[in-house]
């Protein structure tokens, strides 16, 4: 029995702590199941394999947060890509304007210039059992849609959002900008991610 146990918490299985499932590990392929549907497992699994499942669950049962030590937790990254087009001028007021030409450049054109953000927003986080995702695209399509492409899109950063009002519009603080608008909105189980693309080549990531 002892021997048993040993190779079971040795094998490669992961067990994740919020939603009750185990994810058993054979041939390099992925089992993933609710730990309460023992039937399923032994309609797919060998006998043997059965049992070290239903010793996997009392083991489990067992466990409480100071043996967490034993659990891992399998987590997905979801990304969804979005766009907007936008105008600035990159400008610290405190300087003068041979300053700011030198540090800004063309970006310093008093009378603005746009670009075609592309943005990836990365949520990370346990898959859901009853849905198999990690979060709904859907939803987090709107919500990009609503946080930040109707508010940014087609706009003069600098004139019209109160957010650069006094900030200046860098792609660096548009990032966190963004970031903190969607962490405002996702629930906190989740992990965010920004990547903002300027242009093709230059892009910034905040994740918070
Ligand atoms: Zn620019």
């Amino acid at each position: 029995m002892l021997k048993l146990l040993k190779q079971i918490i040795f094998c490669n299985y992961l067990i994740s702590p919020h939603f009750n499932v185990i994810i058993l590990i054979i041939n390099r392929k992925y089992y993933f199941y609710c730990l309460i549907n023992i039937k399923q497992i032994a309609k797919t699994l060998s006998d043997s394999l059965v049992y070290s499942c239903k010793l996997l669950v009392l083991l489990h049962k067992q466990l409480d947060s100071s043996n967490s030590y034993l659990l891992k937790t399998m987590k997905v990254s979801v990304i969804r890509k979005a766009h907007f087009n936008a105008a600035h001028r990159l400008h610290n007021p405190a300087w003068s304007e041979e300053k700011n030409q030198e540090v800004f450049g063309v970006c310093n054109n008093p009378h603005y210039h746009g670009h075609n953000y592309n943005l990836e927003v990365k949520v990370t986080g346990e898959i859901d059992p009853e849905t198999g995702y990690v979060i709904d695209t859907k939803k987090l399509s709107a919500l990009i849609r609503s946080e930040i492409e109707d508010k940014f899109d087609h706009r003069n950063l600098n004139l019209d959002t109160l957010e650069f009002k006094d900030l200046n519009p860098t792609a660096e603080h548009i990032a966190i900008v963004i970031w903190e608008k969607l962490r405002a909105k996702i629930d906190g189980r989740f992990e965010l991610g920004i990547r903002l693309f300027e242009t093709e080549r230059n892009y910034v990531e905040y994740n918070g």
